[in-house]
């Protein structure tokens, strides 16, 4: 089968005990059921240390939140004592992300990475393919529809990596094809209302993210203060349109052929141009010494961002839902923001 992954896939490497915001605190961590027959299978000292802290088929996680097995140095002790190939699935995979469709696989790396965030915001977006033995993990999906969304999706590319197209113009573009595939399949998407004062419109979006459940304790606040900073944010910077515009191609291709399965097509459309409008007033936002804020700042926004909404399924769904109830989140709400955004 083909495995279709965007090029700097293949430079992605944990940064283990150097990463400052290791993926192994803070989530909830399940072990497939294969690994968890192995781990119970261990004997010895290491095997009563693994027993002793999984329980229901997760990890115990201490009083901080981080995984049992991760040590003061940021290292794995099972990856350590048992072999990287003994890892469970999520950890091994993890921030790795794959979908199946038919013959096709596409995969790549998630923005809720440091090291990942840092290959997605630096490097150019271009997408490779290469052979991989079967596997059989696609779900039934309408053919047609994959064809169409792929056209989609290609259109989609098109206008964001042509850098002669201003991003907010390039993003209007593919609010506007999402919009005419969402019309041709059979799962139209409601449309709130519009919602014209863009000042309203910002502060309603910061809102909104404000009542997502928290993956982080300090993501509440931190987006609150911002939120009272929007009004008086500095001017952009040249480099933040290209940070933003692979943001919005690491999003439009993660997700959109996802709506073969679920419809959401104009839904995840939305999220690559509000993850694009929130971002950037992030930026805009938070201080920095020349007024600009560096690249090591923008990718842990980016990835701070990315943890809360796209990786928290609960928040996930209910964005997909507000963005069709909320005047703000409405096409042309969007469209108006876009340019006052960026
Ligand atoms: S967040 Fe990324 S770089 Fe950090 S420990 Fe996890 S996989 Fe490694």
């Amino acid at each position: 089968m083909i495995y279709r992954s965007p090029k700097y896939y293949q430079d992605f490497r944990c940064i283990a005990g150097g990463c400052r915001d290791s993926c192994c605190k803070g989530w909830e961590i399940d072990i497939d059921s294969d690994t968890a027959e192995y781990y119970r299978s261990i004997g010895g000292e290491f095997g009563k240390r693994l027993r002793d802290n999984i329980r229901d088929g997760c990890f115990v996680l201490t009083e901080d939140e981080r995984c049992p097995f991760l040590n003061g140095q940021g290292l794995c002790d099972i990856y350590t004592e048992l072999g990287e190939e003994n890892l469970c699935r999520i950890c091994s995979d993890h921030p790795r992300y794959f979908e199946w469709f038919g013959s096709v696989k596409e995969g790549g790396v998630g923005l809720c990475c440091e090291a990942a965030a840092a290959l997605i915001l630096s490097r150019p977006f271009a997408l490779c393919e290469t052979e991989v033995p079967d596997e059989d993990a696609a779900g039934d999906y309408d053919e047609e529809l994959f064809e169409l969304l792929l056209r989609a999706r290609e259109d989609m590319f098109g206008v964001l990596l042509n850098e002669d197209i201003p991003l907010y113009e390039a993003l209007c573009e593919v609010l506007d094809i999402a919009a005419d595939a969402q019309s041709c399949i059979d799962m139209p998407s409601d449309e709130p209302q519009t919602c014209s004062d863009t000042e309203a419109a910002l502060h309603g979006i910061f809102h909104c993210l404000s009542e997502l459940e928290p993956i982080d304790g300090n993501w509440k606040p931190y987006i609150s203060k911002c939120a009272e900073k929007l009004g008086c944010a500095a001017e952009s910077c040249r480099e933040h349109e290209t940070y933003l515009r692979r943001i919005a191609l690491y999003l439009i291709f993660r997700y959109l052929m996802k709506s073969v399965y679920d419809g959401e097509v104009l839904g995840y459309a939305k999220f690559a141009a509000v993850s694009v409008i929130v971002i950037s007033m992030l930026y805009r936002c938070s201080p920095a010494e020349n007024g600009c804020c560096s690249f090591t700042d923008c990718a842990d926004i980016a990835k701070n961002y990315s943890k809360e909404t796209e990786y928290c399924e609960e928040n996930m769904a209910e964005l997909l839902e507000r963005f069709r109830t909320e005047p703000f989140f409405a096409i042309d709400s969007l469209k108006l923001l876009l340019p006052r955004s960026l």
